[in-house]
């Protein structure tokens, strides 16, 4: 359990319960779209808040060939309920992600919900003392940040091989086009090159059809 965080128990000495809490290297304090202000619960266990908000999607919500785009829409649907020792934060973020599909690189956009169940812990509280950070979330200044837990969410639910359909077809090995795209009897003469350079050979036929022009 005495895992070497960095700034957080970066001086694991005997004794640090005593001396004031670090400061977390966050910004401080956090703002965003994603920052849930929560001061107004007033520490009251019990007490608690809707939050159901539209806010544009941060910078890199997903992955390389599959992401909710920067700036698009992501809905909240969360509640946001005062604790013992923190926050607890329930309740569903979605949005819309892009990508190409993997078969046949239609553009494709896929809809992510993630469902959240996340508890923020106070500074200096018992759960502050016995968990990491990246078990437990923090309170940073009363304020939860959701940014990093919905990422993590999303990057989760987010599909490895985005496809425009589950049974997309993909390309035609031959001329690269899609195959829904072409009629059902589409086909190619496949020759392997090989066999195409032996036939010219003992055809006697030029190289190539094509008309070159070396001038
Ligand atoms: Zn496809
Ligand atoms: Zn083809």
């Amino acid at each position: 359990m005495t895992t070497n965080r960095r700034e957080h128990h970066g001086s694991s000495a005997p004794g640090r319960a005593a001396g004031a809490p670090a400061r977390h290297s966050h910004k401080y304090p956090p703002s965003g779209p994603l920052v849930i202000d929560i001061r107004d619960l007033g520490r009251q266990p019990g007490a608690g808040r809707d939050v159901v908000t539209q806010v544009p999607a941060p910078a890199d919500l997903g992955l390389e060939l599959i992401k909710i785009p920067q700036d698009s829409t992501l809905e909240l649907d969360l509640r946001v309920e005062s604790v013992a020792e923190g926050v607890l934060v329930t309740g569903t973020v979605r949005g819309t992600a892009v990508a190409e599909c993997g078969r046949c690189l239609t553009a494709t956009t896929e809809d992510v919900q993630v469902n959240l169940t996340e508890l923020f812990a106070y500074p200096g509280t018992k759960t502050d003392e016995t968990t990491e950070e990246d078990e437990v979330n923090r309170l940073v200044d009363d304020r939860a940040d959701l940014e990093a837990v919905i990422r993590n969410e999303i990057v989760t639910e987010l599909p490895l091989t985005p496809l425009c359909k589950p049974d997309c077809q993909g390309l035609c090995a031959g001329c690269g086009e899609r195959l829904e795209d072409l009629p059902e009897d589409h086909a190619h003469e496949l020759i392997d090159p090989r066999w195409a350079a032996l036939r010219e050979k003992f055809s006697g036929a030029e190289p190539g059809g094509d008309d070159h022009d070396d001038s």
